[in-house]
């Protein structure tokens, strides 16, 4: 499953791009502001003041001084600038229309001489009632905001409301103004110098292009009231029904926590575009009512009046987070559907394959977006990572972290640590160690990753060593260190190291354990043999157990025959999850290790009785760009011959070193029908002897599995190891497996 710190990451950045994009360019720019990228940093230096002419926001306390409020002495530096340019690289004195073109191409602070320069002249060359003087000005307001200089663009705001006397002149400026301020997000400041238009007259008054700024600002900052405000002030005007209007109000009362009016809204518009549909999906999905807004997205492409764009894409993203397959289906095939597809569009899909733990689909839609040629970003890497790393796809993996080093992506905490946990899924604990030592600064998340992927490879040691380091550098460990610590103790049994921690953990750091720390404990005791103790613990647990405890319980139960607390567990599990098959078979497994053959006939009975289907038992495989899934039995495979070949040549040898399908093997956890005979074709065996045709002696042999591997493959693959030379990882639905000269790192306890 993607982390959820990633998963926060990738929504936040898909949605802000969105709403900076395709949502606000879709907004009439008619009077030609541009983009500017450096203001989405919300970090501009710059705060803009509460306005002369007040407004209802004013918090009483007294304003502070700001350079922003002294419009004069910017117009007095222009002219000083005037007579010190003259030599500069500016176009001929007298050129009005080159100096325009001038101010309209400066776009950073480095360029800000060459604006004040050109300002200044154009002062003294147009006169305030010359014709291209007010929009002059527009441009002027503009140049200063791309430069960072907002008081500059206010002064120039301030000269066009003394002069601009003619209706709704100098709103333009204002228009221009409150987009940069709230492109920065200063949405606070935007809304004061909105509120500052109506007491100045009709030539400031505010339009269309106006409110729905005003209208952003009020979402961005949940002012509810005053968007309500607005709204009622809009409808007044008979503005209500222009689409750039309806579409702010929409979003405002939707991240106002009213989605009902903001349907309401939706629902009144006479003419829809794909932006007032995104508007509302948007809406639903924020407001966390992901049914909804699914609903509206499917009427939106059943209609067919206009296709989902890179917008519609991000907005469902946050509706999709477990998201029934149908609907996943659905999206999939608008996405399919869509002629030109942005960037944007291809990282929603990606997230929410990835999301739904569709990894197969995810590293295959990747490797489309590799062959169509569009250049991924942080963020399409970031996403697909995670998926890598669940089907052990080194070789993506491999070719992303190139990807990631060519485009000079790092430092990038994100995508280290992301690169961390895949290579650690993929069984290269050295790569992942490397990532690690080459990062320039670590955070809790980068040592948790590296704790965790110690654990999962079964060095426990080196986890607990790892995790002290942390400690010593005065980090704090979270909720989620913890569990790492935990997870890797129980690995490797190290039950006195598990308890203190968790003691440490309530006691020192004052977390309160959740349910998977729960789970690691009843793990790490019931692993240790501690079966009384596991369950006294489970039954001294201040929350509810949850399924996962209860099963850790289960298992323990199984791997040391308790047959009695294991009923326990079995009847807990029953009650929580009636249909989750993978406990019914622990049972019935349970029974057949203890000879109560009447007991195992009964458990299937009650699974046939109830329609339980097993959950196939799949191992993956990836061979140069291809991931290939095997199942039990699988005769599917175009080299399925070749694979039960091979697959015979290798038991036969292993036979002669002692391998001989036990009993208890039989008693694997998928699928009945197996119990004799059918133990050779296991999807894993099948995997493994399909990549020893095709890969070169000496490649690792790296396998996923969907379910916990049995001990008769466990053996089998260890043999193996050690007859054709080759590393063998095999990542369970638990843990990583790495096999190498018949040794296996989990020391045969998993
Ligand atoms: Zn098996
Ligand atoms: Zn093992």
């Amino acid at each position: 499953m993607m982390p959820t710190w990633l998963l926060g990451f990738i929504i936040s950045a898909l949605l802000h791009i969105t709403s900076v994009g395709s949502v606000t360019n879709s907004q009439p720019c008619g009077r030609g502001f541009p983009a500017l990228p450096f203001l989405l940093h919300a970090a501009v230096p710059f705060r803009f003041l509460k306005c002369h002419t007040g407004s209802q926001h004013s918090s009483g306390a007294p304003a502070p001084r700001s350079k922003f409020a002294v419009p004069r002495a910017h117009v007095a530096r222009a002219r000083h600038d005037q007579m010190h340019a003259s030599r500069s690289h500016l176009p001929a004195p007298g050129d009005a229309d080159a100096l325009l073109r001038l101010v309209a191409a400066c776009r950073a602070p480095a360029h800000l001489p060459s604006l004040r320069a050109a300002h200044a002249r154009l002062l003294s060359l147009l006169h305030p009632s010359h014709p291209s003087a007010a929009p002059a000005r527009v441009k002027l307001i503009q140049a200063y905001a791309s430069c960072f200089a907002l008081p500059a663009a206010r002064a120039v705001l301030e000269s066009s409301c003394s002069l601009d006397r003619a209706a709704a002149a100098a709103t333009v400026c204002f228009n221009v103004l409150i987009r940069a301020l709230t492109a920065a997000s200063l949405h606070r400041d935007a809304l004061r110098l909105f509120a500052s238009m109506r007491p100045r007259g009709p030539a400031c008054f505010p339009d269309h292009y106006t409110y729905p700024l005003a209208l952003k600002s009020c979402a961005a900052t949940k002012d509810l009231l005053l968007g309500l405000q607005i709204h009622s002030a809009v409808a007044r005007l008979g503005l209500d029904a222009n689409r750039y209007v309806a579409h702010s109000a929409i979003s405002m009362y939707a991240r106002c926590g009213r989605p009902e009016d903001a349907y309401r809204v939706f629902e009144g518009m006479q003419h829809r575009d794909v932006v007032s549909w995104n508007a509302m999906i948007s809406g639903f999905s924020r407001a966390g009512l992901f049914e909804r807004a699914v609903e509206v997205f499917k009427e939106f492409v059943a209609l067919q009046c206009s296709v989902p764009d890179a917008g519609t894409m991000a907005s469902i993203l946050p509706a999709m987070g477990s998201a029934k397959a149908e609907d996943i289906l659905f999206v999939t095939k608008a996405f399919d559907e869509m002629q030109f597809k942005e960037l944007i569009s291809w990282n929603a899909m990606l997230a929410i394959y990835a999301n739904n733990r569709y990894h197969v689909k995810a590293v295959e839609l990747f490797l489309r977006m590799e062959k169509d040629g569009v250049e991924p970003d942080s963020v399409t890497l970031a996403t697909v990572l995670p998926p890598c790393g669940e089907l052990s796809a080194f070789s993506v993996g491999k070719r992303i972290h190139e990807i990631i080093k060519r485009k000079r992506m790092l430092p990038n905490s994100i995508l280290e640590n992301a690169l961390m946990d895949m290579y650690a899924s993929c069984g290269c604990l050295k790569d992942a160690r490397e990532v690690f030592d080459s990062m320039s600064s670590r955070d809790v998340i980068s040592w948790t990753s590296i704790v965790s992927a110690y654990g999962k490879h079964g060095h426990g040691r080196e986890a607990v060593d790892l995790f002290e380091k942390m400690l010593g550098q005065g980090l704090e460990p979270d909720s989620i260190a913890f569990v790492a610590i935990l997870a890797a103790c129980s690995h490797s049994g190290l039950l006195d190291v598990g308890k203190r921690y968790f003691d440490s953990m309530t006691c020192r750091y004052h977390i309160t354990p959740k349910a998977e720390h729960y789970t690691c404990m009843v793990d790490l005791l019931g692993r240790a043999a501690c079966i009384s103790e596991a369950y006294d613990f489970i039954r001294t647990m201040p929350i509810e157990p949850n399924e996962r405890v209860w099963g850790a319980l289960l298992q323990a139960c199984r791997i040391h025959s308790n047959m009695d607390i294991g009923l326990v567990a079995a009847d807990s599990l029953f009650r929580l999850v009636p249909e989750q098959t993978g406990y019914y078979v622990l049972l019935s497994n349970m029974y057949a290790r203890a000879g109560r053959w009447a007991d195992v006939t009964l458990v299937r009975s009650v699974m046939a009785d109830k329609g339980i289907k097993k959950l196939p038992g799949a191992s993956i495989v990836e061979l140069g760009d291809r991931v290939h899934t095997f199942h039990i039995g699988d005769r599917c495979h175009p080299q399925s011959e070749m694979i039960y070949q091979k697959l015979d040549e290798l038991l036969q040898k292993i036979r002669g070193m002692g391998y001989n399908p036990e009993v208890e093997a039989t008693l694997h956890d998928i699928e009945e029908e197996d119990k004799e005979g059918h133990l050779s074709v296991h999807s894993e065996k099948l995997a493994i002897a399909f990549l020893l045709i095709n890969t070169s002696p000496g490649t690792p042999i790296r396998v996923t599995m969907n379910l916990r591997i049995c001990g008769d493959c466990h053996l089998a693959a260890k043999l193996i190891s050690t007859i054709t030379s080759r590393e063998i990882i095999l990542k369970d639905a638990n843990r990583i497996h790495h096999i190498v000269q018949g040794a296996c790192s989990c020391g045969d306890y998993w």
